[in-house]
């Protein structure tokens, strides 16, 4: 207990652990220490964002995809999957609905669909720009080239989410086919932020083959680069991928970290995630109860939201998008916070 606490003071000072001190945290913790290092969490985002909570309008805009990652339901190799992909009409009309309901980001995700070439990618980004030049895009769709990121950059896109999945080459290679590349996957990474991207990483708590070591690894991943964003969420089974038989993470662990990271790096937007949601009816409350202050209700039409099923019993399929807000609205409020209308960049000012 004291050794921690003396770890997470010297975190708090210097701004760094070694990968021994951060596997020690995570080894060694108790709920005592999980309870001291959520109100460090609290108060740190309270210095920096308040009670305000963002929101970013998720719009699922493809399930295929050409990669094969053992973990997720739209992998290539699920033949059951049910495919589809959104016209640049249907995305325009999510936002114009997002818009109305007060959102001011709105994040385009899917799998590596081939469809979405820069050309076509580029042509609805500068679309929604041009609507709704008040509004941040961000997009979430995979590995492209350095070139590519860039004419989406040029196109308006300001921000891109690229989990890491996991900081540890091994791991990755336990989680993925061998035609992908960790270090492809962190180069993407350090190419976006060249670009001038706002970058999100993360990855899955409680993933098959993750380690405390490997936990440290992605710890010391987040300290060193300082994304704007960490998405991190629960690994949860799909019942048709080689991992159907593996144990989900847990809320536990995923809200202990989400503590930590916000210890190590105290503006970072940090959401807490769907994935939590799923496994705890009050996931998303403790998110934010352990540091987080970044929601993402889901804007994709109604009528292909259970398709993209990346884990099984994903919440937030069944409602409309006013819905989803309204219920994220009243969870929130429920922890003392607020969701604002507002583009939500990261603090680099206030202090
Ligand atoms: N194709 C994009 C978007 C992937 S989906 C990309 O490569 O970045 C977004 C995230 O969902 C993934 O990065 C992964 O961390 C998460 N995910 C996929 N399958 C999951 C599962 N079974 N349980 C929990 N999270 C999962």
């Amino acid at each position: 207990m004291n050794k921690i606490l003396l770890l997470i003071d010297k975190l708090e000072e210097t701004g760094e652990l070694s990968l021994e001190e951060y596997e020690f945290i995570i080894q060694n913790r108790t709920a005592e220490i999980a309870e001291i290092l959520a109100k460090k969490a609290v108060e740190l985002r309270q210095k920096y964002y308040g009670d305000d909570v963002f929101t970013r309008g998720l719009i699922e805009i493809s399930n295929f995809c050409k990669n094969d990652c053992l973990y997720c339901g739209i992998r290539r190799s699920n033949k059951a999957a049910d495919r589809y992909r959104l016209t640049e009409a249907d995305i325009l009309e999510c936002c114009d609905e997002g818009y109305e309901l007060g959102f001011r980001t709105f994040v385009l995700q899917g799998g590596e669909d081939g469809y979405f070439t820069d050309d076509v990618l580029c042509s609805i980004i500068s679309k929604i720009k041009v609507k709704y030049p008040d509004c941040a895009v961000t997009i979430s769709m995979g590995e492209r080239s350095y070139e590519s990121y860039k004419r989406l950059y040029d196109a308006g896109a300001d921000r891109y989410l690229l989990r890491h999945e996991t900081a540890d080459k091994e791991h990755y290679q336990k989680l993925h086919p061998s035609e992908m590349s960790f270090d492809n996957r962190i180069k993407c990474l350090y190419n976006l932020r060249e670009i001038g991207y706002q970058v999100g990483c993360g990855f899955m708590v409680g993933s098959p083959y993750q380690t405390a070591k490997t936990l440290a690894k992605d710890l010391k991943f987040i300290e060193t680069f300082k994304p704007d964003m960490c998405g991190i969420g629960p690994f949860v089974p799909h019942h048709d991928t080689p991992f159907r038989d593996e144990k989900a993470g847990t809320v536990e662990l995923t809200c202990f970290l989400l503590s930590l990271i916000r210890i190590i790096h105290p503006r970072v937007l940090l959401p807490s995630t769907t994935a939590l949601g799923t496994i705890d009816p009050r996931g998303r409350e403790k998110g934010v109860l352990s540091g987080a202050n970044v929601v993402m209700p889901n804007l994709s039409p109604v009528s292909v939201r259970k398709k993209y099923e990346l884990y099984d019993n994903k919440i937030c399929t069944g409602e409309e998008s006013a819905q989803c807000k309204n219920c994220l609205s009243m969870r929130m409020n429920s922890v003392g916070c607020k969701i604002v209308v507002s583009r939500g960049d990261i603090n680099k000012e206030r202090s």
